[in-house]
């Protein structure tokens, strides 16, 4: 253990108040002293607070949570959006107009840059309050000892004096010093800076003991790698250890993504590209044509500010936050909004079994003695059900004085459990279970067994970790006889012990045998089996450790346990399965039991490994030890199922998967899956059962732990980016468009059909109101029809460049063409202005209609339904564009004039042109480019790979 940085013992300030006004306790080196002497000056005690206690010291000392980051003040936040290519265009063009004297031009420039960086500045906002939102979802809870009883209460309502329990994952809630401790492990390199995880006692320290040294104290945000322990709260919120340094565990969120960085990078590339092009078009203009400086200077202007696609970063910025707001509701909580992109683009996910992809609503339904079967009936929690003997000549009820066998191992079962089951009168069936639903189920079957658990007393325990498999008490019977009960995955349980109950509850020699063939006949049935073994211990012994019930055990026998499968899991991975992605089982259930429940969730074949399969259905934490890593990478892909296996064999997995490309989503709930999150491309962690470990590492925290949760997530992924898509060749065409038309009056020597204020008017209209109506739009009914998307590949392919440029042409095409034609005829130069105008803004409504479908055809009904907010983009788009038309003091700032109806039929009908010119590029499209969706009777093996690489 390394000692603190800052070894300074804490001051000793019995009582001090805050910046905020608000008391705070905090206590004399509490390490350094008993317990029971912190208890007696914390006024509590080990059985915790009253409610009423504790909510008086919440008013004394405030909430349990540390002052948020500080944000930038609201200048800099605006600021912040004036810092734009754009606008430094349009600030240049201000400057430039002034000097010319244009002063009305001066002031709707400027006018126009400050409405630019307000939108900016608006929609960032509606991300960030987006993403708020679900920063507060994710509150931590911490587990306190409230009126003599367990709860789960807000960590912000912990006061000083609670008693508060951790186990391996929580993160700490305030800062507590121990009472109880059992395999303690915590790892608090946020304070120390120490990456080991510290071994934590209850003995007192020294005094002078630096934070890290404070081996008897557990402090606020640090995190439990291991064991167990109860203590009592001596400070919390600014008052503890990290209060004092103000630092914030809370991770970085930040609004930019892969996609948002690549789009900026092409914004900025484009930029640089379009300065070169203005430059050549007033050499130009200048040589070739007799324009003069201040035409030259007003058409560059206009060509500049036309060829910015500005809005792009904010329109994905904006499309992947509402994005994570509708996955909210979809009960996936992102954490880091990068993630909505890589959903889009999984290829495998790897899911636990329990809890996931089944209920975790267990029921023991079988007993298995050496001598003897029992039926257990009844469902749910509620103690309420036979066990009855199944015998040949008959069925009978099973009696714990004549069933001695039963009732060692219903004892076992009862004792070696945290479980309880409460009547409730608001549930059900009436009863509840507190606690571990595997638990559960074996306390209910202690309690239909007739087990009386009074008088006996617990003594010691070693509590369930994943990587030992099982659970062991020491318990004292009400005649002070020592008792060591151990109930776990058979295999471990059953490598310790030598021996085993008779039908007569005798004790004999175990038949490894006969327990192995009986844990696959159950486990064959997709039965869940836990074992429970015993021993006596010596008089006197106090403490039990791991090794302790490392052999010698007696074997009572085993219990089966229903969980029944999630239905809407398995309509999920049928779903997943149409779109191109692999789903794996990763359990640290039995093999057999896994590999049951495989196969009635469609997860493994009904024919995998028992046909010329090279890769067996279902492998082993054990066999894959034994793999080497090329080994390993050769069947991982073929491989449905791992059983037994332990959370370091989740990273092989995943990189083995990765190293074939594979783009991984994998889940996890205990501490030590975090690893495997922070590997995988896709981290998911659980939010009920899930540790705070795991949820920190994670990318999406599930709200209902729910197989089917994960692939909505990867249809919202899928959708998001769709949309995207669909925004950007929404929003380029409208900058070619535009940019076309001044380049080409420019090249040609003819009067400009556009001044830059109407190109910026164009701009701000377009912005304001379609660009965002994308960002609505529903999935399209293929989604999950389709092979993923290749991660690498960019947002845009071949065949939509081209649409860009057609798109361009045709919407700039028919601008030009009205306008020279109107001018021909002797419109004024404002008039055919307006009209140029009015054809580029209905042009891009009439096209934004073709894009909501990406490659389907919108010549459908379904093209006016589905999406509302297009409705009120187009309603505001006609509504402004007619203000810019007929109101005065548009005509003076804008130059416009009014048009007349033959006007309106004109761009009305040429815009509906550009419409079904669009649908025949759409539908070449299609002809041409067979867009990789997964062939429906491919063989499912290679359905995902061979679509991504074809
Ligand atoms: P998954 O990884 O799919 O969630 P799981 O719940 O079976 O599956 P673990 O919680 O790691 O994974 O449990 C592994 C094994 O340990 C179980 O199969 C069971 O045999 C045993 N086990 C589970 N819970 C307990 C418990 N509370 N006490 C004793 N043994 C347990």
């Amino acid at each position: 253990m390394g000692s603190a940085p800052d070894a300074a013992p804490t001051p000793a300030t019995p009582t001090s108040t805050t910046s905020a006004g608000t008391a705070e306790r905090t206590l004399d080196a509490p390490w350094s002293r008993p317990p029971d002497e912190v208890l007696a000056e914390l006024g509590t005690d080990a059985g915790g607070l009253s409610n009423g206690d504790a909510a008086a010291r919440l008013a004394e000392v405030g909430p349990n949570r540390l002052p948020p980051p500080q944000r930038d003040p609201l200048w800099k936040r605006i600021l912040v959006h004036f810092d734009d290519v754009l606008i430094y265009i349009l600030l240049v063009s201000a400057v430039l107009k002034a000097i010319l004297g244009d002063w009305v031009d001066f002031t709707v420039i400027l006018a126009v840059a400050v409405i630019n960086a307000a939108i900016g500045f608006i929609q960032e906002g509606r991300a960030e309050s987006a993403l708020e939102g679900i920063r507060n979802m994710l509150s931590v809870n911490a587990e306190v000892r409230r009126d003599g009883a367990w709860a789960r209460v807000d960590a912000d309502d912990v006061v000083p004096g609670d008693v508060v329990r951790v186990r391996s994952g929580d993160r700490v809630p305030a800062d507590v010093r121990l009472i109880q401790a059992t395999n303690l492990r915590v790892e608090e390199s946020a304070l120390t800076g120490e990456s080991v995880a510290a071994a934590k006692k209850v003995d007192a320290v020294g005094a002078v003991a630096g934070v890290g040294d404070r081996s008897s104290m557990l402090f606020s945000s640090t995190l439990v790698a291991a064991g167990q322990g109860v203590g009592v709260v001596t400070a919390t919120g600014t008052a503890t250890e990290i209060g004092r340094i103000q630092t914030m565990i809370s991770e970085v969120r930040s609004l930019a993504t892969p996609l948002t960085r690549q789009l900026d990078r092409f914004g900025k590339l484009l930029a640089v590209l379009i300065l070169a092009m203005a430059v050549v078009m007033v050499i130009i203009g200048r040589v070739f044509h007799d324009f003069t400086v201040p035409e030259l200077i007003s058409a560059s202007i206009g060509f500049a500010v036309a060829a910015v696609p500005e809005g792009l970063p904010a329109l994905v910025t904006i499309t992947l936050a509402l994005g994570v707001q509708q996955m909210a509701r979809r009960r996936a909580i992102t954490r880091k909004l990068p993630a909505v992109e890589t959903l889009g683009s999984v290829t495998t996910i790897c899911s636990d079994k329990t809890g996931t992809l089944t209920k975790n609503e267990m029921t023991a339904r079988t007993v298995r003695t050496s001598g003897r079967t029992f039926a257990v009936a009844g469902a749910g929690y509620a103690p309420v059900g036979d066990v009855t003997r199944d015998e040949t000549d008959g069925e009978r009820h099973a009696d714990l004085t004549d069933d001695r066998d039963l009732a060692a191992l219903a004892t076992v079962m009862m004792l070696c459990n945290d479980a309880r089951i409460v009547p409730d009168e608001s549930d059900a069936d009436g009863w509840r279970l507190v606690g571990e639903p595997t638990e559960g189920a074996l306390r209910t079957l202690g309690m239909k067994a007739g087990v009386d658990p009074t008088g006996w007393r617990r003594v010691a325990v070693v509590p369930f970790e994943s990587e030992n498999k099982f659970m062991a008490t020491l318990d004292a019977d009400p005649d002070g006889g020592l008792h060591v009960h151990v109930k776990g995955a058979p295999d471990r349980v059953l490598d310790r012990c030598t021996t085993q109950v008779g039908a007569d509850g005798g004790t004999e020699p175990l038949d490894r045998a006969f327990w192995d063939a009986q844990i696959d006949a159950l486990g064959g049935r997709g039965l869940r089996v836990l074992a429970a073994a015993r021993r006596t211990a010596a008089e006197g012994t106090e403490d039990l450790d791991v090794d302790d019930v490392a052999d010698g055990l007696e074997l009572c026998g085993l219990v089966g346990i229903v969980d029944p499968p999630r239905p809407e899991a398995i309509e999920a991975i049928a779903e997943c399965r149409d779109a191109g992605i692999r789903v794996k089982m990763i359990t640290g259930d039995h093999a057999g039991t896994a590999l049951a429940i495989g196969r009635e969730m469609g997860i493994v074949d009904p024919h995998d490994g028992t046909g010329e399969n090279v890769a067996p259905a279902v492998l082993t934490g054990p066999e894959l030890e034994e793999m080497s890593t090329e080994k390993l990478r050769q069947v991982v892909r073929d491989v449905d199922v791992y059983a037994r296996t332990s959370p370091e064999h989740k990273i092989r997995i995943v990189s083995a998967l990765q190293s074939h490309g594979e783009v991984v989503a994998m889940t996890g709930d205990g501490v030590n899956d975090a690893p495997a999150l922070t590997q995988a491309d896709v981290g998911v962690a659980m939010g009920i059962k899930g540790t705070e470990a795991t949820k920190e590492a994670a990318e999406v925290v599930l709200a209902d732990d729910n197989f089917a949760t994960i692939e909505r997530a990867v249809k919202e992924g899928r959708r998001i980016y769709d949309n995207i898509r669909k925004s950007v060749l929404f929003l380029l065409p409208t900058n070619g468009a535009q940019s076309l038309v001044i380049l080409v009056a420019v090249l040609f020597g003819l009067t400009l059909p556009l001044q830059p204020v109407q190109v910026l008017w164009i701009n701000m209209i377009t912005a304001v109101t379609l660009s965002l109506a994308l960002a609505y739009e529903k999935a399209e009914p293929d989604v999950m029809r389709r092979a993923p998307r290749d991660p690498k590949a960019s947002i845009l392919d071949g065949a939509y460049v081209r649409r860009i440029l057609l798109v361009s042409l045709l919407i700039g095409g028919a601008t030009i063409l009205l306008f020279y034609v109107e001018r021909a005829q002797g419109v004024p130069i404002a008039e055919a202005q307006t009209t140029a105008v009015t054809m580029l803004a209905l042009g891009q409504l009439a096209y934004l209609f073709n894009c909501r479908f990406l490659d389907r055809s919108s010549l459908t009904l379904d093209v006016l339904r589905g999406n509302r907010v297009v409705w009120i983009s187009a309603v505001t788009l006609l509504a402004l564009q007619a203000v810019f038309v007929y109101a005065p003091f548009m005509h003076s700032w804008f130059d416009s004039a009014p048009i007349d109806v033959v006007e309106w039929g004109k761009t009305l009908g040429l815009a509906l042109v550009v419409f079904l010119l669009v649908e025949v590029i759409k539908w070449v499209g299609r002809r041409w480019t067979a867009r990789d969706h997964v062939p429906a009777l491919v063989e499912r093996h290679d359905a995902g790979q061979r679509a991504v690489q074809g």
